[in-house]
């Protein structure tokens, strides 16, 4: 918290790209803890640095790279000298692989001071696909299990046919009329005679990728609202942490982590901090020498 007067980005408008609605969740999260008037970039369509249904592949880069590049297209688009962007990615959870997990990223850019902020987040996801004829059992469980009606499909067909130039493709099926329909379209389409459904992960159809966009947003928004004790950059926040917490029975150091770290986007200014659980010990169940 800044105590000295207003916050450097109060009423500073920062630019966002995005065609999915997101504002509705980051705009209320920056305005509320640190005064900042997020504007859209309208003329920016962000599909062309890739879609998640792979008509435009995405191109080579991390999710923060591609994120980067959206907040640029709408400062360039804007004029302005910040600006916000979201990228997200989905597969299978790198420690459950039978589990599916999103990862979301937040950038803040201002060129002005030269600064970059950047936040991610694992999230809940509904991301998913199933194949079908037609509207099952089976179907309607996966249906269920991703929350189809608020959630959106995207439908193809399962084995496209390589002489047909131009293949069925629809977004954002939220009713069952028209999925009934596309199924059936899309599985005649297929050379398997089966369609594909995907959950569609754009977040104006997806509900639960947009709570976590906003919840992101609400880390991003208060790492900006945290300034550097030594040059009053905003975004003094979490750069590491530093394994090591001891086991409460012998005393040797885990794997978990110890203390958090906090630096500074634009100086050496770095601090170190209490686990945000306060646990200063941890199970002999994760020690090495107890539990090898
Ligand atoms: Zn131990
Ligand atoms: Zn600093």
């Amino acid at each position: 918290m800044n105590t000295h007067g207003a916050h450097p980005y109060h009423g500073v408008k920062a630019a966002m790209a995005t065609r999915h609605g997101k504002e509705q969740v980051v705009a209320p999260a920056l305005a509320t803890a640190v005064g900042i008037d997020l504007v859209l970039a309208k003329d920016v369509d962000t599909d062309q640095l890739g879609t998640f249904t792979g008509e435009i592949p995405r191109r080579l880069g991390t999710p923060v790279e591609t994120a980067v590049r959206k907040a640029e297209l709408a400062l360039e688009s804007t004029g302005l000298t910040c600006a916000v962007a979201s990228e997200g990615s989905f597969g299978p959870h790198p420690m459950a692989p039978w589990l599916a997990c999103g990862q979301e990223h937040l950038v803040f850019l201002d060129t002005e001071r030269a600064l970059r902020v950047t936040e991610q987040k694992t999230t809940e996801t509904n991301f998913a696909h199933h194949t079908t004829s037609g509207l099952d059992q089976t179907t309607e469980a996966f249906l269920d299990s991703i929350g189809f009606g608020p959630h959106a499909v995207i439908v193809r067909p399962h084995t496209p046919a390589d002489d047909t130039p131009t293949q069925p493709l629809y977004k954002g099926i939220q009713d069952r009329t028209r999925l009934r329909e596309t199924i059936t379209e899309c599985a005649a389409a297929s050379a398997c005679g089966r369609a594909r459904l995907e959950t569609d992960m754009r977040a104006h159809v997806n509900p639960t990728r947009m709570h976590q966009i906003g919840l992101l947003a609400g880390t991003l928004a208060a790492r900006l609202a945290t300034l550097c004790p030594a040059c009053a950059a905003p975004g003094y926040g979490i750069v590491g942490r530093e394994r090591g917490l001891p086991c409460k029975l012998c005393g040797t150091p885990t794997d978990w982590h110890r203390v958090v770290l906090y630096g500074c986007v634009l100086c050496p200014q770095h601090s170190t901090h209490p686990r945000a659980d306060g646990l200063t010990h941890t199970d002999p169940a994760h020690c090495p020498s107890c539990n090898p």
